[in-house]
Formats: C-alpha cells, sequence, structure tokens
C-alpha cells in the first residue's frame, strides 16, 4: 500500500504510474509509513526481506532529504552519537528533539525567519535556507 504523500512524492520525482512498484517507490512508502524518527540500518533491515539493498536506501534517503519530506536529526543511541530521519511537513519549520524518548516535534517560529536571513545579509550572505534543531527534555520526560 503506498500512501497518498507517497504517491505525491514518486509524481513529483517522475515515478508515477507503473513504475510505482520500482525499489525506490517501496523505500519512500516505508519511509513515510514510520511515524517515528528512525535510522537508515532500521529502514534497510525491514527493507532486505523485499530484496531492497543498502546503497537504493542510502541514495532514496538522500533524495527524500534533499527534497525537503524527511530531515536528518541527531540523535543518540546506545551512548553514541546517531543520524536518524523523520517526515517533516509542507511548510517550513524547526525541530525540537528529544535527548531522553528521543521524540521530535515541529515548531514554527515566523519571528526567527527575518532575524535569520538578516544576520546573514549583514555578512554579504545571500540566505538560501537554514536548519535549526533544539535538543532538550520533553515536557512528558521531565514530568
Ligand atoms: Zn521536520
Ligand atoms: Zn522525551
Ligand atoms: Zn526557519
Amino acid at each position: 500500500m503506498t500512501s497518498a504523500r507517497a504517491t505525491v512524492i514518486l509524481e513529483q520525482l517522475g515515478d508515477g504510474g507503473r513504475r510505482r512498484t520500482s525499489p525506490r517507490a517501496a523505500v519512500i512508502a516505508a519511509a513515510l509509513r514510520r511515524t517515528h524518527p528512525f535510522t537508515a540500518q532500521q529502514l534497510v533491515r525491514s527493507l532486505a526481506r523485499s530484496g531492497i539493498g543498502r546503497a537504493t536506501v542510502f541514495r532514496t534517503l538522500d533524495l527524500l532529504v534533499s527534497e525537503g519530506v524527511l530531515a536528518r536529526i541527531h540523535g543518540i543511541e546506545h551512548g553514541s552519537r546517531c543520524v536518524r530521519y523523520t517526515a517533516c511537513g509542507p511548510t517550513h519549520h524547526h525541530h525540537l528533539m528529544c535527548r531522553s524518548c528521543g521524540r521530535v516535534e515541529e515548531i514554527r517560529a515566523s519571528g526567527l525567519e527575518e532575524r535569520i536571513d538578516a544576520l546573514a545579509r549583514a555578512r554579504g550572505f545571500e540566505p538560501l535556507g537554514h536548519g535549526i534543531e533544539i535538543q532538550g527534555i520533553c515536557s512528558e520526560c521531565r514530568a
């Protein structure tokens, strides 16, 4: 089953129609089915059963990040640093990441956007985009 969002993305990538069953389509569908942040390794493991290789998984994840469909989140798992992926909403936002339970929340901060661009311009820099990840402890973990 391919979700509505996966279908839209596949069409944008020119993968619509009969190529919907391509390995790349399977990776996109599997990534968007995840409700919690995941590592590339977890996706590789779950897709290995369908005969989809590691390289396809990594290439597709890179593509989804560059399209803004997924974001890379820096986390800590079993005491070591890891990169996880999280599905992103269609409008610009930043991330709150809980260091205790690993949950990721989206936040929008309209006042901040102009300020960031102004800081860049003040240095003679034409801003094209930015990412902000706030790490901390979520309200549930603090309770
Ligand atoms: Zn996001
Ligand atoms: Zn938490
Ligand atoms: Zn922003």
